[in-house]
């Protein structure tokens, strides 16, 4: 038997100055997003921002409905937007950040994990990393450089192969 080890690696800013200008700009759209969440059952409005390489901006919040399983996170009305709106493009980095009266919220906000795996279709379809950055209602923010630090040993469906 062997035990193989995955390391992730986030960085953590104390606060959005610390971080590059185009990526601050980003978050700003994400925070600016969570005001347009439709959240009545959670009370938990997220809002995300996309930049694609071409540098066009998509935002999105999350979407609820009565019936559960209908809504849809801020992150993948994002990126289904982008994506539906300048297909194929690569997507450079996705913004995201939270916004409730209902709880503290000590962290930064972190996708659920069919968030994850939709972006990691898009990383692998591109081959180009997706940066993501998250932040909650504190000033941390933390990033990471690609999607494989949010979800190691991923489902890739080209690592799949006929025999
Ligand atoms: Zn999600």
């Amino acid at each position: 038997m062997n035990l193989l080890q995955f390391e992730i690696k986030v960085k953590e800013y104390s606060d959005k100055s610390e971080m590059p200008e185009n990526d601050r700009d980003l978050l700003d759209k994400a925070v600016d997003a969570t005001a347009t969440a439709y959240a009545p059952y959670s009370t938990f409005n997220v809002g995300a921002a996309v930049r694609l390489a071409g540098g066009k901006i998509f935002t999105g919040s999350n979407q609820e409905n009565s019936a559960y399983p209908s809504g849809i996170c801020a992150e993948r009305v994002a990126i289904f937007a982008a994506s539906s709106q300048q297909p194929g493009e690569a997507i450079e980095a996705i913004a995201i950040a939270a916004q409730t009266d209902s709880f503290e919220l000590l962290n930064p906000v972190t996708p659920c994990g069919s968030c994850r795996q939709v972006m990691a279709e898009y990383q692998n379809l591109s081959g180009k990393p997706i940066r993501v950055i998250m932040k909650g209602m504190t000033k941390k923010i933390w990033v990471v450089d690609g999607v494989e630090d949010l979800l190691p040993l991923m489902f890739h469906a080209d690592r799949l192969k006929n025999r």
